[in-house]
């Protein structure tokens, strides 16, 4: 981007701003699950259509939307993402803004998201076709809870000859005004399991007439915490956590039946694929070992966000010019996970966090809190940051 042209930009989004925040504020009031965002849906393809946006498709992969922007000059298909869903949290801070769902919250700034990229098709729009190629932009549904919106969004086009894909998250850990980018491993792939332990109950002053689920449970746990100690390296990073263990009724009975949960978090196909194994190993063998049987229900959530190196250096770049240097920095490894996952599998492109906290607006909290707000204006940062990666890649593209 040329100095004029950045300037441009940046007033024309300065000037969407107020509208991104009503759109948010109106989303927040508004708030649907994972799976069921389907009034939300609508509003969005009614607020592209006020856009003047004539190219959209509803219903893509569920609650998804497709708007594509064409330029007038050949170019790349660049693909931006929001996501659009909500969680099922009881909202607690008051704000004329505040859910009025009973205990469903946008708590992760999915609504902002949204409010966003449609700043960003206002943007598109208002350039009548003075740029090159199309800009695809997806509101994906479902990205709280797997096995998620992108895959469904995916199998239904949504990257049908894109040649890269960006995507941002707001973040409240970071301040308002900071970007975060990372090339490579940037997210964590999230397994969920659930473990049951078939022994035999029976009276808790005779235990030799039994096989106690609760011995084999406790072994387990132990055992599965030399997985990430013993059999990951120290310089790979992965997460093994048992959640629940439930199991027994009374103090005099000895418990036949135990059940496990817990979940996986790996940054690396070839050390997700090891701990698992690791995991089904030891659930056969403990098990095995103190009489029980154990059943292993081991369900593969997102893989892990890996960022393309070079699509990441080129968002750097693309940040660093908009925002300048001391703005943007290395993000660390964040290990909760995103289906934006799917995307960077199948096109080059990068994740990027925004920072959104703000001390002063109470914008302090993280991510799935109830009283979870972020900093507005960061909307803007959001939206500057998605064109500016759009723009660099398109300026570079050869056919
Ligand atoms: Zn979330
Ligand atoms: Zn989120």
């Amino acid at each position: 981007m040329d100095k004029q042209t950045r300037l441009d930009t940046e007033q024309k989004i300065d000037r969407l701003l107020p509208r991104m925040i009503a759109d948010r504020r109106h989303l927040h009031r508004h708030p649907e699950l994972s799976f069921q965002e389907k009034e939300t849906a609508g509003w969005i393809a009614a607020r592209l259509a006020e856009l003047g946006c004539s190219h959209i498709r509803t219903g893509v992969g569920g609650h998804g939307i497709i708007a594509e922007i064409n330029g007038m000059e050949p170019g790349p298909v660049v693909v931006l993402r929001a996501d659009i869903d909500a969680l099922p949290i009881q909202e607690e801070k008051e704000s004329e803004y505040r859910s009025a769902v009973p205990g469903v919250m946008h708590a992760c700034g999915h609504d902002a998201h949204t409010s966003a990229l449609l700043g960003i098709a206002a943007y598109y729009e208002s350039l009548q076709g003075k740029f090159k190629g199309t800009r695809r932009l997806l509101f994906q549904p479902a990205e709280e809870l797997t096995p998620g919106g992108a895959l469904p969004m995916i199998q239904d086009g949504a990257l049908d000859g894109a040649d890269a894909v960006y995507g941002v998250h707001l973040w409240t850990p970071v301040p308002a005004g900071q970007i975060k980018v990372r090339g490579g491993a940037f997210m964590a792939g999230v397994d969920e399991f659930t473990i049951d332990i078939i022994g035999k109950g029976g009276h808790g002053g005779m235990p030799q007439d039994t096989a106690d689920a609760i011995v084999a449970g406790s072994a387990l746990v132990q055992a599965l915490q030399t997985v990430v100690s013993r059999n990951v390296s120290p310089l790979d990073t992965a997460v093994l956590t048992i959640g629940s263990f439930q199991a027994g009724e009374a103090s005099n009975i000895i418990a036949g039946h135990c059940r496990l949960k817990g979940t996986v978090r790996t940054f690396d196909p070839r050390v997700r694929e090891r701990v698992k194994s690791r995991i089904a190993e030891l659930v056969r063998s403990v098990c095995a070992g103190y009489g029980t049987e154990g059943r292993l229900d081991y369900r593969g959530g997102y893989p892990p966000v890996i960022n393309n190196a070079t699509e990441a250096e080129r968002c750097r770049a693309a940040a660093i010019e908009l925002f300048g240097a001391d703005a943007v920095s290395e993000s660390e490894l964040i290990t909760a996970g995103e289906d934006f996952a799917y995307y960077l599998e199948r096109v080059p492109g990068c994740f990027l966090f925004v920072g959104a906290g703000n001390e002063e607006l109470d914008a302090v909290y993280p991510h799935h809190h109830p009283k979870f707000d972020l900093d507005e204006s960061s909307m803007r940062q959001s939206a500057l940051l998605l064109i500016g990666c759009a723009e660099r890649f398109a300026a570079d593209w050869t056919a």
